[in-house]
């Protein structure tokens, strides 16, 4: 057999080849081998290290159907942005699996930000309505121009309202709404919830940021901040009163948004419902048109697998990797 070599491929290059829909397609094809039961992850690792702040870990996975194994390593390290650099660092790393040999190292940051805003805009492509015009986004951190970006081409969008916990980072995000052309106002987070037919979530937040009283009906709210234990974006109250959807349910139920809501009784595991099911036909998605909708966003290592798979092959079909032999 062949040595062909360990491809490189620099965070230059998966920005350059790996575009919103390339990670739209993988990500949702991915969702649905999950749903199958083609595809799943491994166990999270996730660690405080007790240096330099750091929390460091593994999320990991196999797909059977588009032959991704692999992992993510990498973390938060608080103390980069001084160093000019990103806080949160990843790699991803692709093996053979019929000879479970490293087969690539893919910069993973970019990546995480495009395979986030991939999830978000698969539920809104599978879930919200189809006359959904106006798009709430609350959090306005790195993830929220990404999440903007993809969502605002999931729908005829003509509006963007926004609110944040740190007011002086909406404009940043305004520049971007200007970039694709909508119209931008930030609101209070009453006025988002009264106007907005999408809304996503992208936050650090611990506390609930939306209430179950300012959802109109028929709204689709994406929750792409919480995937940590303890954290929480929106009511208890919201997800219990919404049909809720999730990349995976042992992390909806763990470490997602509907952790909150299920401690407390008001949502059953069983009624969590994964996309991929969506995706593959075996659930309607959205009921009526007064249903509240709410996408469980937690993030899995099999998206990052998935995105990472996609450039490695443009990176080789376009001689963009560098080949290294361990
Ligand atoms: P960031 O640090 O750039 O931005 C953080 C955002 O949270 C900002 O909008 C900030 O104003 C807001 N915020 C901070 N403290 C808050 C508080 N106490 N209450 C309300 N809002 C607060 O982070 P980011 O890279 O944009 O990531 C945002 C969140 O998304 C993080 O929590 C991150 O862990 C999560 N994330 C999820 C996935 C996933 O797959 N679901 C992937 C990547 C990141």
């Amino acid at each position: 057999m062949t040595d062909d070599g360990i491809l490189v491929v620099s965070e230059d290059a998966c920005r350059e080849l790996v575009g919103r829909k390339d990670a739209f397609d993988a990500v949702e094809a991915v969702f649905a081998a999950m749903a199958r039961g083609d595809a799943y992850n491994f166990p999270v690792i996730r660690e405080a290290i007790g240096y330099a702040d750091a929390l460091y870990g593994f999320k990991s996975g196999f797909d059977r159907a588009g032959l991704a194994l692999g992992l993510k390593s990498g973390g938060y390290w608080p103390g980069n942005a001084a160093k000019g650099l990103t806080n949160h660092q990843s790699t991803v790393f692709l093996f053979d699996p019929d000879t479970g040999r490293l087969k690539a190292l893919v910069g993973g940051n970019y990546l995480t930000a495009v395979r986030t805003a991939a999830a978000s805009s698969v539920s809104i492509a599978h879930l919200a309505r189809p006359d959904a015009r106006v798009l709430g986004m609350v959090g306005a951190g790195h993830q929220s121009a990404f999440q903007l970006r993809a969502a605002a081409e999931q729908r005829s969008f003509e509006k963007v309202v926004a609110w944040n916990f740190h007011p002086e980072m909406l404009p940043a995000l305004g520049k971007v709404a200007a970039e694709i052309g909508l119209p931008f106002e930030a609101v209070e987070r009453e006025r988002l919830g009264a106007e907005a037919d999408v809304i996503i979530t992208i936050t650090s937040a611990f506390e609930p940021l939306m209430m179950r009283d300012w959802i109109k009906p028929g709204t689709h709210i994406a929750c792409m901040g919480t995937d940590t234990k303890g954290k929480q974006e929106v009511d208890a109250a919201l997800v219990a009163a919404a049909t809720v959807f999730t990349d995976e349910v042992a992390q909806s139920i763990s470490i997602g948004e509907a952790q909150h809501a299920v401690a407390q009784g008001l949502k059953a595991e069983a009624d969590i419902t994964p996309i991929g099911a969506v995706i593959n036909g075996a659930h309607p998605g959205r009921n009526s048109e007064a249903e509240i909708t709410l996408f469980d966003g937690t993030g899995v290592g099999l998206q990052d697998l998935a995105v990472a798979s996609v450039a490695a092959d443009l990176a080789k079909a376009g001689g963009r990797a560098q080949v290294v032999r361990l």
